[in-house]
């Protein structure tokens, strides 16, 4: 065996994956078959849950470069229609403008300094396995090589090779009655609104920045990020044609959607630059995430339209879900079926996903019936808990696992508390960055310790006090920093004993 996890593809849910086993103190070997980084960038930034999960990596200071934690977003957008969030109470809704590129930096920076071993130009070539293991075919630079591990994950992306070498359907559909234009540009400084940030357009009127527009031919984009101004433009039944792209077709395709011209000039700046005509769409769902010792992640596992940004928070958390569950398997203390509940978790997100991408395409299209419905939804949308459900849907805050325990938190994603430990005050963030399950004891006579024995090794301990409101006296969590048991209790009885035993089994194995 030369190694415990061999993962194809160093994109960023692969990457992601590699990081959160080494915490977990396994050391995977990634297989990337570019030499260096991908040339196009795709993703533009981070929505939803995904950025919480980021904090309680460390990362998201890396990303944001600042020392803040994250802070819900005050708006977003579903199908072209606005979203206000800043009425929620509780808004689940969180976002972080970072282009692909830099994340897959962080990332990779990240990997390289857990010790993670990174093979750039080794390509998967062929995949076979046995009841020990898996030997992976490789094309590497000096010719031809085979690999053999105890798990092999395929987060090589859509076109995964390795869902294709184990048989594993794609099932959905293909669509390619769209095309989509985005360049970065330069817009005269006279067209920004100074209060909103938004873009004036002469003769036709205000647009708002980040707001997906809908119009009766089409669907346009202002995205003024920090890293360059974006345009993108939407049109249905259309042939985009096989020529280059240029910035020529596309004020073209602004001209047919808004009926006017927008000046625009070529991007200022070193870039790299965007300038994209992408066709059509897929929308698939791997028939199973799983094939013995195999596994699929990210992309590999479910493609979908970028409408609202939800890859990344998809796939990212397929990571952080998967990680320690394979790492369990590896240092042999997983329970029975552990393995297998990375998919009976990860697939109904995923399911969720393709539902609200395939239900904002609908929104989008163009015609009368759409506009219609549009303006049901819009009347829909003013009611305060029709955009609660949205935003947790589509930020992911929805999702429960199917974990044994009747607590209101379990099965759901830790709440943000902030703690008065011995050392002082301390966000969860904190406590959370070396991915260990952890048992926070807010009972005032610090009373479960005790259900730790045994099981030291692989739960850590935190006791402490907090004067937020409205929280659990003790919560277990598991290193995803889901809740897998919760309770109220001031003085846990010896029923609320054996509960919190029976959950430290079922997620972390019997105790030795
Ligand atoms: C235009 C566009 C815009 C998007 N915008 C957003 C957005 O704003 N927000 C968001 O969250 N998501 C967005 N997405 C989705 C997001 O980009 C993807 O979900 C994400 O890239 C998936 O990451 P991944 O690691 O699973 O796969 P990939 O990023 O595809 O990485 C797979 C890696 O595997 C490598 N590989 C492939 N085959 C092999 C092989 N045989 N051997 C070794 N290596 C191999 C590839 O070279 C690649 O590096 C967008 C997607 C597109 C297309």
């Amino acid at each position: 065996m030369t190694a415990d996890v061999v993962i194809a593809g160093a994109g960023p849910n692969g990457l992601m994956l590699a990081c959160e086993l080494s915490l977990a103190g396994v050391r995977p070997i990634v297989l990337e078959r570019l030499n260096g980084q991908a040339k196009e960038n795709r993703a533009n930034g981070l929505v939803g849950q995904v950025v919480r999960a980021l904090d309680r990596r460390g990362l998201y200071e890396r990303l944001s470069g600042g020392a803040e934690p994250p802070r819900p977003s005050p708006a977003f957008v579903f199908g072209a229609m606005p979203l206000d969030l800043s009425r929620l109470d509780d808004n689940p809704m969180y976002g972080l403008p970072v282009p692909q590129k830099r994340l897959e930096q962080v990332l990779e920076e990240r990997a390289l300094e857990l010790g993670v071993e990174i093979r750039r130009g080794h390509e998967l070539t062929g995949l076979s396995q046995d009841e020990d293991g898996v030997d992976a075919e490789i094309a590497g630079p000096e010719g031809s090589y085979r690999l053999r591990t105890r798990h092999f994950v395929g987060a090589d992306g859509g076109r995964s090779i390795t869902r294709k070498l184990c048989g594993i359907g794609f099932p959905g559909v293909t669509r390619d009655d769209s095309v989509s234009r985005g360049a970065h540009v330069t817009v005269p400084a006279e067209l920004i609104d100074p209060v909103t940030g938004g873009l004036n357009v002469p003769g036709y009127g205000p647009i708002p920045p980040f707001m997906h527009h809908r119009t009766d031919h089409g669907l346009f984009v202002y995205a003024p990020f920090p890293t360059g101004t974006l345009v993108n433009v939407t049109e249905w039944n259309q042939d985009g044609g096989d020529q280059p792209m240029s910035l020529d077709e596309l004020r073209d395709s602004v001209r047919r959607v808004l009926g006017v011209d927008l000046p625009f000039d070529p991007p200022e700046g070193p870039g790299p630059h965007q300038l994209r005509r992408l066709s059509g769409g897929n929308t698939r769902l791997a028939e199973r995430f799983r094939d013995g010792r195999v596994l699929l992640l990210g992309d590999a596992a479910h493609v979908h339209s970028a409408i609202g940004g939800p890859g990344l928070n998809l796939g990212l958390q397929d990571a952080i879900n998967l990680g320690w569950k394979l790492a369990a398997q590896i240092h042999g203390w997983a329970p029975p079926g552990l393995l297998d509940t990375y998919e009976t978790e990860r697939r109904p997100a995923a399911e969720r996903v393709v539902m609200h991408t395939q239900a904002q395409s609908a929104l989008i299209a163009p015609g009368p019936e759409v506009t219609a419905l549009r303006a049901l939804f819009s009347e829909l949308l003013r009611d305060e808990r029709t955009t609660k459900h949205i935003a947790e849907m589509m930020s992911g805050a929805d999702i429960r696992y199917d974990i044994e325990g009747t607590h209101p938190l379990t099965g759901r994603p830790a709440p943000d508390l902030v703690l008065e430990t011995a050392t002082g005050s301390v966000r969860l963030a904190e406590l959370t960055k070396t991915a260990r399950p952890l048992l926070i004891d807010l009972t005032p006579d610090a009373a479960l310790a005790g259900a730790l024995d045994g099981r030291r090794d692989r739960v850590d301990l935190v006791t402490a006090k907090t004067s937020q409101d409205g929280l659990p006296t003790a919560v277990l969590l598991r290193p995803d920093c889901y809740v897998a048991w919760a309770s109220d209790s001031l003085r846990p009885d010896a029923k609320e004993h054996d509960a919190l035993r029976t959950a430290l089994a079922s997620a972390f194995g019997p105790a030795r």
